[in-house]
């Protein structure tokens, strides 16, 4: 990349003369905001880091709180055809071996023999050496399962061994008999949960996007195989309505219908959704057709029938099911790229994460225009605890220049900032500044909350 700093990558203030280039720039800028303000950390990085783990900072763990508040309220609380469960981590090993893990949940495993790097055989190319050496010395390629074991109970032997769960989903599996006896809820209907997941992932990488501990947010969605088509569409299209409502464009979000050579051989139909990420076009979740698969390997590994009664008084079957899976690492990570946008303000470079006011990890700054007024300060004071009563997250800033104060706040997305001035004390108005366009505005302080909730 050329020196000069290549600003409004995102809004196209400057000329781009490296495509490439300004991509790595845009995730290496990410990377570093995401440290400097307090969004995310690299995991156990007081002790030099734990590869592929990550930690959330306060203003990261209010993102991905909301983000997750938000995909809850709009899969679960606002339908009446989804119910929710929060299965344990650790399960029973039967599950896995069920649900095939145990066997085939494996990515190829390569080993360069020169400079002993380990890669996934089927993300780097080969024929162009090893991407830490060069050398082109490979050994065998082999399958490398990517559950992490542990041993429950004081005695490590064969038979205590368990997994940290390398999905959610069967946590969900496992439910569906409980939630049908206890709800008998009607045909089709989902079950949503939201959690941890772990897996050894041979490279990861690229922040957060390749994790090993990460949080999914999945749903099977238990249908009448003969709908399975309807259902899946309608799936898809919650699921694009989902994504434009925390703020990521369409024109970003492509669809990939996976090929039969590459589906799971139980799945009639998966589509991956993808997502323009900096570090290229890649999945952001997926979407599979998953048939009877799981609930009729639940019942050969457990001898209990997972059979759904209709309720017309028809002949039992076993539901067909269909699962959106979402990576919330990778939801994050679309959400920021999308968010973080570079301009100039009077002449200077101004970084702002333009993050919709939903998902905002702070609502409102509250600010008394100098710090040594004691009138200005207790008049800011008395806005902030308001607000505060309101349940909203609010900062308070009272540190360096107002303008100082306004690029932190645009830095961490905060949407509005209210700052009392002298002029305040004379007619009880503060002013609102916008995040996105700056303009500032006097508003009334009793008008305050229903101004800034239009
Ligand atoms: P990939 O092909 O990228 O390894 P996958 O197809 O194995 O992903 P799934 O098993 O379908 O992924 O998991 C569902 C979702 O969980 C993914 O779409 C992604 O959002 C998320 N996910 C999977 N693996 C990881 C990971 N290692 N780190 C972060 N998120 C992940």
């Amino acid at each position: 990349m050329s020196g000069e700093r290549k600003t409004g990558l995102v809004l196209g203030f400057s000329e781009r003369d490296c495509s490439f280039c300004d991509k790595i720039f845009l995730m290496e800028e990410i990377i570093s905001l995401c440290k400097r303000r307090g969004f995310i950390y690299q995991g156990s990085e007081i002790y030099g880091g734990l590869a592929g783990t990550w930690d959330y900072g306060p203003l990261g763990v209010a993102l991905k709180r909301n983000i997750i508040r938000e995909w809850w309220k709009f899969f679960v609380d606002s339908r009446d055809d989804m119910l929710g469960v929060d299965a344990a981590i650790l399960m029973n090993p039967k599950t896995w071996v069920a649900s095939g893990h145990t066997t085939t949940f494996s990515d190829p495993l390569i080993e360069c023999e020169d400079c002993h790097g380990r890669f996934r055989a089927d993300k780097i190319d080969l024929d162009a050496g090893c991407p830490t050496c060069g050398a082109k010395t490979w050994g065998e390629i082999r399958q490398f399962n990517m559950m992490f074991e542990t041993n429950v109970g004081p005695v490590r032997d064969e038979d205590s061994v368990a997994y940290l769960r390398p999905e959610t989903a069967q946590g969900i599996f496992t439910n569906f008999k409980n939630v049908v006896d206890s709800f008998y809820p009607d045909l089709p209907f989902g079950i949503a949960q939201v959690g941890k997941a772990f897996r050894n992932e041979i490279s990861p990488r690229d922040f957060v996007f390749r994790s090993r501990e990460f949080e999914q947010m999945e749903i099977e969605y238990f249908i009448d195989p003969t709908t399975w088509e309807e259902n899946f569409e309608k799936l898809l299209g919650l699921t694009h309505e989902f994504l434009s409502q925390v703020g990521l464009p369409t024109t970003k979000i492509h669809e990939l219908e996976v090929p039969d050579s590459e589906r799971a051989h139980y799945s009639k139909r998966t589509v991956d959704i993808e997502f323009d990420f900096p570090i290229g076009r890649e999945e952001l979740l997926g979407i599979a057709y998953r048939t009877d698969f799981d609930l009729k390997n639940i019942e050969r590994e457990s001898g209990k029938k997972m059979e759904y009664r209709p309720k017309d008084g028809s002949a039992p079957f076993v539901p067909h099911v269909i699962e959106p899976s979402f990576g919330v690492e990778r939801l994050i990570m679309a959400i920021l790229t999308v968010a973080y946008q570079e301009d100039k303000i009077d002449g200077e470079r101004r970084i702002a994460l333009k993050l919709p006011e939903h998902i905002a990890p702070i609502k409102y700054l509250v600010s008394p225009l100098l710090k040594n007024k004691p009138e200005l300060v207790t008049r800011a004071r008395e806005i902030y605890d308001n607000l505060k009563t309101t349940g909203e997250p609010v900062m308070w800033d009272d540190s360096g220049n107002i303008g100082k104060r306004y690029r932190r706040a645009d830095e961490i997305g905060i949407p509005h900032c209210i700052v009392v001035d002298f002029t305040t004390l004379e007619d009880d108005t503060v002013t609102v500044r916008d995040r996105d366009t700056t303009k500032q505005v006097r508003v009334k302080i009793k008008e305050l909350t229903n101004v800034l909730n239009d």
